[in-house]
């Protein structure tokens, strides 16, 4: 145990989620692996089988034309062309229409609480830029006049924003550009594999000796890890205020996961939110939403919503699991004064 803590650590700084290594089947058959920056975090995917390595260089090239239409800095992005076209319809690409569709049904469906048009308010906190500042309650009540999912307006692939509003698919792009990517996988017949993009993780059917993969799961207040969760042909993904934030001059920490009730970053009761889903698409959505709507929202979404398992990690050091989790979810014996509480349908 205390080898797969030592290889977490160095990956677990900036994600909420680590493959644990199995050195016995994976001296009986090696993986192919890529290693690449894009959508502005480290990626790394591992599949199994002959056609491994052309699978993964088809998979690295979808995700980088991904990046390609979804990066807010580069002025080439489809996103980059509806967030400088002053009202003006703008024509893009399929995938774009599809992933802001999305964003929108998310919008609608978690009342809200995932606002695709944060991306002034991010702005003005300086997670964009990483120049970081507290804005002042009355330049974020001016922002936030500028931000409501509702007035975009989507008709087949053309995307209308109005003037002073701006996207930001952050919350969502990773997911969606790792179910893609497995979907090319699949289809070059890849049969186990696992993707992580920066903490989203998808995975293809099991490991190579049929048994499940093994996932380390972040602890948020320090850097090594809480539990092992074991999985397959499924995805996962955390999300938390501890991954990327500053301290501003009063000592606050401030998250890049903003309330758009308010305008601040959230500080409620959860310290992150580990999502369990078919897709990562959903998963990425529901990871950032349920953080902002806290422990007692999140556990009533789950409630109303089939489909999906979730791991809860509390300020106060509590780990909430679904019912749906408790084989899957073991706690690591360093963390053993940690409270698990099954939270039931
Ligand atoms: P990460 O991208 O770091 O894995 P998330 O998937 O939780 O984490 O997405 C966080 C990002 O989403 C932020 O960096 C920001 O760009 C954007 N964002 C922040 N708050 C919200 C929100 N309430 N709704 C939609 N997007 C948000
Ligand atoms: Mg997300």
């Amino acid at each position: 145990m205390k080898k797969i803590v030592s290889i977490i650590l160095a990956g677990c700084l900036v994600v909420g989620l680590t493959a644990c290594s199995n050195r016995q089947s994976e001296e009986e058959q090696t993986p192919d692996t890529r290693d690449f920056f894009a959508m502005n975090t480290y990626i790394s995917l591992t599949a199994y089988g002959e056609q491994a390595e052309t699978a993964l260089t088809q998979a690295q090239e979808r995700v980088e034309e991904l990046e390609g239409l979804w990066s807010v800095t580069d002025e080439t992005s489809d996103i980059y062309a509806v967030n400088h076209s002053e009202g003006q319809p703008v024509s893009v690409s399929e995938d774009t229409a599809e992933l802001v569709s999305f964003a929108l049904e998310m919008a609608e469906e978690t009342g809200g609480v995932l606002e695709p048009t944060l991306y002034p308010v991010l702005t003005a906190w300086g997670f964009t830029t990483d120049e970081h500042r507290v804005p002042s309650q009355e330049e974020l009540a001016r922002l936030l006049e500028s931000v409501d999912y509702r007035r975009i307006s989507v008709d087949e692939n053309t995307i209308r924003l109005e003037p002073d509003m701006m996207l930001d698919l952050g919350a969502v792009g990773k997911g969606y550009a790792s179910d893609e990517a497995a979907e090319l996988l699949r289809e070059e017949g890849i049969t186990s594999a696992l993707l992580d993009l920066g903490g989203n993780i998808v995975m293809i059917g099991s490991r190579p000796d049929g048994s499940d993969w093994r996932l380390g799961l972040q602890n948020p207040f320090d850097n090594d890890m809480i539990g092992v969760l074991t999985a397959s042909d499924c995805a996962v993904v955390t999300s938390g205020n501890y991954e990327n934030n500053f301290t501003g001059e009063d000592g606050t920490v401030y998250g890049h996961i903003i309330d758009p009730a308010t305008g601040y970053p959230v500080n409620n009761d959860l310290a992150s939110v580990t999502i369990i889903a078919d897709e990562g698409k959903l998963c990425d959505a529901l990871s950032t939403s349920l953080f902002v709507m806290g422990s007692d929202g999140a556990i009533d979404y789950w409630r109303k919503h089939p489909g999906f398992e979730m791991i809860l990690i509390t300020q106060d050091r509590q780990i909430l699991l679904t019912e749906g989790l408790e084989e899957q979810f073991a706690l690591d014996e360093t963390h053993s004064d940690m409270e698990v509480q099954l939270v039931a349908r």
